[in-house]
């Protein structure tokens, strides 16, 4: 059996490149900082680094305006991000991809961590940890509040392994970090540009989400299918009391549609959801409002019911702007799919697990029916080509509930998941071999 050595001092490493990132929080696609850092210590550990186009499609969804993405690179450029692999990055493409050979042949095994923080303002009072440790958020309304500086430290920790240990890898190790998780945008892009057109095993992972520390679930369903959608409606504009006829009125086309929206039947086939939730209209009291804006979701727990949602929602959206007049353009900005863990690879990750230091109890699978996850994407790619994908949770101790300002993380999860991920590795070796 091929025996992996972690160097002890790795855990202290981590904790620090955690802290690093949890100071300098970046939101989806402008994860330059973050991103720079992460190709160069890839590079440094004599991994093949692709970035930028080179891990991204051109079609995105839900990029940032590109004085808010000029904004965020100059702040990267101001704190430490590294010009050479940035300029690379320029216009959003913030996803990195490292990639190691093994001497001898075997599988290719991917792993993905996701490197986005929040628009959040962080909790400033002494007793949140990031406060009274000295690695609050220095940018204020942006904060690492879902534990995405956790994924990006363990991601590199991981990397300081297989580089250390280059002799006992087989075929191809491919570490994936993604941009723009929040929101369900980046992996899609990823999946389009080919990054995970050659794996046979993909793991994915997140830490906290309410299991605590010691608890791994090696696998998980119920993720639901979800799109995210921004639709215009625009009409015209007219004096509302001497000449209203001569307006088209955007914002009842709008309120129209809402009301059509949260009354789409439900499916028989599973579970669903919708909503809108913002409404933007009008410029004055006595102007027939000719713009309003929503932003709106659909979610079902398998494909049938959410391709359902979504064609209904669409239906209503075109028409409500018809009733109206007005022109409707809309915009998918964010989307996952439902997928389920494959149970072979459960069942390599429990047997991982379970001879890790500190883990107290493996839970072979959770359903997850609440939330939506685009590494989704990524792993039903990998299954329909005939791989094996799962979406592992290492719990650990969360100071409050994720996407909350005072969000923390035990980093005692640490070690944890990065010995289940080498014990991971070793065990697919073992089943391949056998
Ligand atoms: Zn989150
Ligand atoms: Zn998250």
């Amino acid at each position: 059996m091929n025996v992996f050595t972690i160097n002890p001092s790795l855990t202290e490493q981590m904790i620090a490149w955690r802290r690093d990132f949890h100071q300098y929080p970046e939101i989806g696609w402008t994860e330059f900082r973050t991103a720079s850092i992460i190709a160069h210590e890839l590079s440094q550990l004599g991994f093949r680094v692709q970035i930028g186009k080179e891990v991204l499609s051109e079609d995105r969804m839900g990029v940032p305006s590109d004085f808010q993405l000029g904004v965020c690179f100059e702040e990267a450029q101001n704190n430490g991000g590294y010009k050479e692999y940035m300029e690379k990055m320029v216009g959003g493409y913030t996803g990195v991809v490292g990639t190691l050979q093994g001497k001898k042949a075997g599988p290719s095994i991917a792993f993905r961590f996701d490197m986005d923080a929040l628009e959040i303002l962080e909790s400033d009072e002494f007793a949140h940890s990031p406060m009274h440790l000295g690695f609050r958020s220095q940018y204020e309304g942006k904060m690492h509040a879902c534990g995405h500086d956790a994924h990006c430290s363990i991601g590199l920790g991981l990397a300081s392994v297989l580089a250390a240990n280059l002799d006992q890898i087989e075929g191809t190790i491919k570490i994936i970090f993604q941009p723009a998780e929040e929101g369900v945008r980046g992996a899609k892009s990823m999946v389009d540009a080919g990054v995970v057109d050659d794996v046979d095993y993909f793991l994915g992972m997140h830490v906290g989400t309410g299991s605590p520390l010691g608890t791994v679930i090696a696998g998980t369903s119920g993720f639901l299918a979800t799109t995210k959608i921004d639709a215009e409606f625009t009409g015209k504009a007219a004096h509302a009391g001497a000449e209203p006829e001569k307006g088209k009125n955007a914002l009842i086309a709008a309120a129209t549609a809402i009301l059509g929206l949260h009354a789409i039947p439900h499916h028989s086939g599973g579970a669903s959801r919708i909503n809108v939730g913002t409404c933007i209209a009008g410029d004055g009291r006595n102007i027939v409002p000719a713009s309003a804006t929503l932003q709106l979701e659909t979610r079902g727990e398998n494909s049938e019911v959410h391709n359902y949602v979504h064609e209904q929602a669409i239906a209503v959206l075109e028409g409500a702007s018809k009733m109206y007049g007005t022109e409707l353009s809309y915009e998918i900005v964010g989307a996952a799919k439902t997928c389920t863990s494959s149970e072979k690879l459960i069942k390599i990750v429990s047997h991982a697990a379970e001879t890790v230091d500190g883990v107290e109890e493996v839970v072979p699978h959770s359903k997850f029916v609440a939330g939506s996850e685009d590494a989704t994407y990524m792993m039903d790619h990998v299954q329909r080509q005939g791989g094996l994908a799962t979406y592992a949770i290492f719990g650990t101790t969360l100071a409050a509930g994720h996407h909350h300002e005072k969000f923390d993380i035990g980093e005692a999860v640490f070690p944890i998941a990065l010995s289940a991920w080498i014990a991971t590795i070793e065990q697919i070796y073992q089943y391949e071999g056998r």
